[in-house]
């Protein structure tokens, strides 16, 4: 039987959304564009779905932009911010922990005449305002920091750079995708002005996401054509996959109470039992400030990527950070911002827990992780007891 400890990187759909999809693939397969009743239908649940949407974050629903991703809602809101904006400023403040689609935005806007200061993070990957206000100057435009880390999972104190940002007139932006479903996001509250979102981080289809743009804020389009959501993102929009973000968000309003309990518990006992078992093991990340479903750790003296085959042999799906960049050699990046050497960083293995996990899937990795570790260390000519 195999065990899943890699929700951070793919989701599987939930039953409940791929049901809710399915009519907007057959019967309502209509163009939203389009003035007859199958035109209707479309434009029926395309809005229903960003009302939802709103509902869930505290926004309203003409705040609400459907992209094909994180990544592009990403795109959307540093270069659509940075483009609109321009003669306002040309500086952009970014941290080092970033998501790699913001580090390669910011690196394609300096190439296109705007500046980006990098805010490093203290040892747990956290942002401080201190470093923040370091950085900000008068051509500041746009802060992006995200809302939690897909790696580490350390939440990021939001609510206080959202606060920052508004006394300044600097827009913020938020990657929220590791973030949503786990913790309630409240953009109004919390003085965010852009944030994005993914669909399949909610149990929904993949090839969809969602960028918050509040009111007050004009961002130009990137993706341009016929004019759809408000000349903001034209194409087709995507109704199946829109219907199934729809019952996603519905499932994740009522279930995630109960599930972030469960989760807590199981990375409280994983993080717990794992530092006791195994020798010069440590915790990357921050020991509170962290997301409800991650556990990240680190091993001296052994290679992540022989952890994962281990555990691979024996069925169980761990990873050794972001997916999005897994296959490259290089460290992460987040794990070298928070001051760790290039082997400590190699020696990391994430685990991320989901819906469809069970108290049995925590015993399973707790049998195998400490004589894994051990063996692998007995075969490494640089660990030394
Ligand atoms: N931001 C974060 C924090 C992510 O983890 C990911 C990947 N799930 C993305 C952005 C990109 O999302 P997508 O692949 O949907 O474009």
């Amino acid at each position: 039987m195999s065990v899943y400890l890699d929700y951070q990187s793919s989701k599987p759909v939930d039953p409940r959304v791929v049901e809710a999809m399915l009519p907007y693939f057959r019967e309502n397969f209509g163009n939203p564009s389009a003035l007859h009743r199958e035109g209707d239908s479309a434009t029926e649940v395309l809005e229903a779905s960003r009302r939802t949407i709103a509902r869930f974050i505290g926004a309203n629903p003409e705040e609400i932009i459907f992209t094909s991703g994180a990544t592009e809602a990403n795109n959307h809101a540093l270069i659509g911010y940075a483009l609109r904006n321009k003669d306002k400023g040309n500086h952009i403040v970014i941290s080092e922990i970033e998501h790699i689609s913001i580090h390669n935005i910011a690196k394609y806007l300096e190439r296109n005449g705007f500046t980006v200061s990098r805010i490093p993070v203290d040892q747990y990957g956290r942002v401080s305002i201190e470093k923040l206000a370091e950085r900000v100057n008068e051509r500041t435009v746009m802060v992006s920091i995200g809302y939690a880390n897909n790696e580490i999972g350390t939440i990021q104190p939001v609510s206080e750079i959202g606060q920052f940002c508004r006394k300044r007139n600097i827009a913020f932006h938020s990657d929220a995708v590791a973030a949503q479903g786990l913790l309630p996001i409240d953009v109004k509250k919390e003085n965010i002005d852009m944030l994005s979102m993914s669909s399949n981080d909610l149990y929904g289809p993949k090839g969809l996401g969602v960028l918050y743009v509040a009111d007050t804020i004009r961002v130009n389009p990137i993706i341009i054509g016929g004019g759809q959501e408000r000349g903001l993102r034209s194409g087709t929009e995507n109704i199946a996959a829109i219907a199934g973000m729809k019952r996603a968000v519905e499932i994740v309003e009522q279930e995630m109470e109960d599930e972030v309990r469960r989760f807590t518990q199981y990375r409280d006992r994983l993080i717990r039992e794992v530092l006791t078992a195994v020798p010069r093991c440590y915790l990357n990340g921050h020991p509170v400030m962290r997301l409800p479903n991650n556990a990240h750790f680190r091993f001296d003296g052994i290679e992540g990527e022989s952890l994962l085959l281990s555990f691979k042999e024996q069925s169980i799906a761990v990873s050794t950070g972001s997916a999005c960049s897994s296959r490259t050699l290089e460290p992460s990046h987040t794990l070298i911002a928070l001051g760790l050497l290039h082997e400590e960083a190699h020696g990391s293995l994430e685990v991320t827990f989901g819906r469809y996990n069970k108290d049995g899937d925590v015993d399973a990795i707790l049998q195998v992780l400490p004589a894994v570790v051990q063996r692998l260390r007995q075969m490494s000519p640089l660990y030394k007891e």
